[in-house]
C-alpha cells in the first residue's frame, strides 16, 4: 500500500481492495517504526487518524465519496490545525496548538484527506537542512548521514520514505524544492497568490507560498487543484480562475521552447543532459537565456527575507501566546527573556540582520536597495518569458550535504539554494523533478513557470516523468 501514489490509492480504495482502516494504521505503523531513525514527524495523532479512516469507509460504501476522501497527507508543521499542534519546530511554540484551521489544510480536510502527521522542519522555515529544528534534525532516507533539505525536510523525508503519499510544504526560498531535490521527490511551489497562506505560520509575507510534495506530477496536480484559489482571509492571494490541472497534463511538447538560463549552467557539478535530453525527444526545443541578476538574489533575498521575518516574528512576546519565562521582573524582562529563550540561534540570526537593516540610516542603503535589485530579477524572467514557455535549470548546486556539514558556516547553507531564491524574489511557480543520481544520491531539475502557468509546468513535468523513471526509484531499507 505504500508504494502507491494518490492516483493509484484513489482507484484501491474505490475499488475496496483494501479498507481507509487498513491503509492509515499501516502508514501509522510505519511511521511510529522509521520515525525513529528519521525524525520526520514531530506529532501523530492515531486516534484522530483512525477516526477519520472510517468515516472515509463509510462515505466510500453508501457513494458520498469525493475524489480526495481517504487519501493519507503529512502536513508541515507550520500550517495551524485544531487536531495537533503547530510549532513551528520552535520551542517558542513547542506547546502552541492552534485555535483555527488553516486554509490549505482546512480545504484538504473538508474534501476528505487524512492528516496523519505534522512534519518536521527548519525552525520558523529558516534553513536548508532541517537542523535549526528545536525537536532534532530530520535524516535523508537515501543515506541517514545526510541531511534532507529544508525548510520542509520532514515531509520530503516522509514521501521520500513512504510513510506517507504526499505532504504539504512552503517555499520562502526553495523549502519545498530543495528538499524535494534532496530527497527525489516531486515538488511544486506555486505563483506567489496561487494557494492562501491563511494560517501558514508568517516568515517572509512577500515570499511565502504553501505547495505540495508527492511521488509524481499528477499527484502534484491534483493536490494543487484542491488547494489553489482566492481566500478573502488572504488578502494577497490571487483572483485569477483556477484552471483544471489534470485536463492539460497529456498535451504533447512539441514545439515548447525550453530558455536554459546562462547563469545556472555555468561550473555546474551536476549533470541535467539525460533529463534535457528527454524533452529534446519530445519535440521541445531549446535556447539559452541571461538572467544577468541572478547572481544578486542570494545578498537580495538575506536583506529581505530577514527584515520581514524580525517585523513578522515580533509577534512572540511571551504575551499572548507561545514561549514565555519564568516570574519576569518586568514588562522588558518578559519579552526579552521569552524571546531569547523561546527562539533558536539561527532565528535569532535573521531577527537581528532584519532589524538592522530596517533601522534608520540603514534602510536606503540595504533594504531600499534589496528591492531594487528584486525587481531587476523580476525583470530578467519577464524578459526571459517573451523568449520561451519555460525554463530549465538545476534545483541545488549539489546533492544532499552531510549532517553537520555546513552548520558552522551560514553563509555556505544560504548558497545552497542559489537557483531557487530569484524564482521566489519574482513570485513565480517552479516544479522540482527527480532527474538521475549521483553516488547514489537523487539530483533534482528545476522548471520554472511564467506567472500563473503551473499547468504548463504540469504537463512539461508529467511528460518528462511518461517517459522516465527516476521518479519510481526509492530508497533502500523503507
Ligand atoms: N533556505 C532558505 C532560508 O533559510 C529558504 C527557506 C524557505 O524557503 N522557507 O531562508
Amino acid at each position: 500500500m505504500h508504494h502507491l501514489t494518490l492516483l493509484e490509492l484513489q482507484q484501491q480504495l474505490r475499488a475496496r481492495t483494501f479498507s481507509c482502516r487498513e491503509l492509515i494504521s499501516h502508514l501509522l505503523k510505519r511511521i511510529d517504526h522509521h520515525n525513529q531513525t528519521l525524525n520526520c514527524f514531530i506529532h501523530v495523532n492515531h486516534d484522530h487518524a483512525l477516526q477519520q479512516a472510517d468515516a472515509a469507509d463509510v462515505a466510500l460504501k453508501n457513494g458520498t465519496a469525493t475524489s480526495l476522501t481517504g487519501l493519507p497527507i503529512a502536513h508541515k508543521d507550520i500550517f495551524c490545525t485544531q487536531q495537533m499542534p503547530t510549532t513551528c519546530a520552535s520551542k517558542m511554540l513547542a506547546n502552541f496548538t492552534a485555535p483555527y484551521e488553516s486554509t490549505v489544510t482546512a480545504k484538504l480536510l473538508e474534501q476528505g484527506m487524512i492528516c496523519v502527521g505534522k512534519t518536521n522542519m527548519d525552525e520558523f522555515a529558516m534553513g536548508s537542512s532541517n537542523e535549526s529544528s528545536f525537536f532534532g534534525p530530520c535524516k535523508n532516507p537515501w543515506d541517514v548521514s545526510r541531511v534532507p533539505g529544508g525548510s520542509s525536510g520532514g515531509s520530503a523525508a516522509a514521501v521520500a520514505a513512504q510513510l506517507a503519499p504526499a505532504a504539504t510544504g512552503t517555499d520562502t526560498g526553495g523549502s519545498i524544492r530543495q528538499p524535494a531535490a534532496f530527497c527525489g521527490i516531486t515538488g511544486l511551489k506555486p505563483t506567489y497568490g496561487r494557494v492562501s497562506r491563511w494560517g501558514m505560520v508568517a516568515f517572509a509575507s512577500s515570499l511565502d507560498q504553501a505547495g505540495v510534495m508527492t511521488r509524481d506530477v499528477a499527484d502534484a496536480a491534483l493536490l494543487l487543484q484542491a488547494i489553489a484559489g482566492h481566500d478573502a482571509k488572504d488578502s494577497t492571494s490571487a483572483q485569477n480562475p483556477v484552471p483544471d490541472y489534470a485536463a492539460t497534463l497529456n498535451q504533447s511538447l512539441i514545439g515548447k521552447r525550453i530558455g536554459l538560463p546562462k547563469a545556472m549552467f555555468d561550473n555546474l557539478q551536476i549533470d541535467l543532459d539525460p533529463a534535457i535530453a528527454i524533452f529534446k525527444q519530445q519535440g521541445a526545443t531549446l535556447h539559452s537565456v541571461d538572467l544577468p541578476h541572478l547572481a544578486l538574489s542570494v545578498p537580495a533575498y538575506y536583506v529581505i527575507a530577514p527584515a520581514e521575518c524580525s517585523s513578522n516574528l515580533s509577534r512572540f512576546d511571551g504575551v499572548r501566546f507561545g514561549h514565555r519565562c519564568d516570574n519576569p521582573r518586568d514588562l522588558l524582562d518578559l519579552y526579552q527573556r521569552s524571546r531569547s529563550e523561546g527562539f533558536g540561534s539561527e532565528v535569532k540570526r535573521r531577527i537581528l540582520m532584519g532589524t538592522y537593516t530596517l533601522s534608520t540610516g540603514y534602510y536606503d542603503a540595504y533594504y531600499k536597495k534589496a528591492q531594487q535589485i528584486r525587481r531587476l530579477i523580476q525583470q530578467d524572467f519577464i524578459d526571459a518569458f517573451q523568449q520561451v514557455d519555460f525554463l530549465l535549470g538545476p534545483c541545488t548546486p549539489t546533492t544532499a550535504f552531510k549532517l553537520g556539514e555546513k552548520q558552522q558556516d551560514p553563509l555556505t547553507m544560504y548558497l545552497s539554494d542559489i537557483y531557487t531564491i530569484a524564482v521566489n524574489l519574482a513570485g513565480l511557480p517552479a516544479l522540482a523533478l527527480p532527474c538521475g543520481f549521483q553516488h547514489g544520491l537523487p539530483i533534482g531539475l528545476q522548471l520554472i513557470g511564467n506567472f500563473f502557468d503551473e499547468a504548463l509546468l504540469l504537463n512539461a513535468g508529467h511528460q518528462f516523468q511518461q517517459n522516465s523513471d527516476w521518479h519510481k526509484k526509492m530508497p533502500v531499507g523503507f
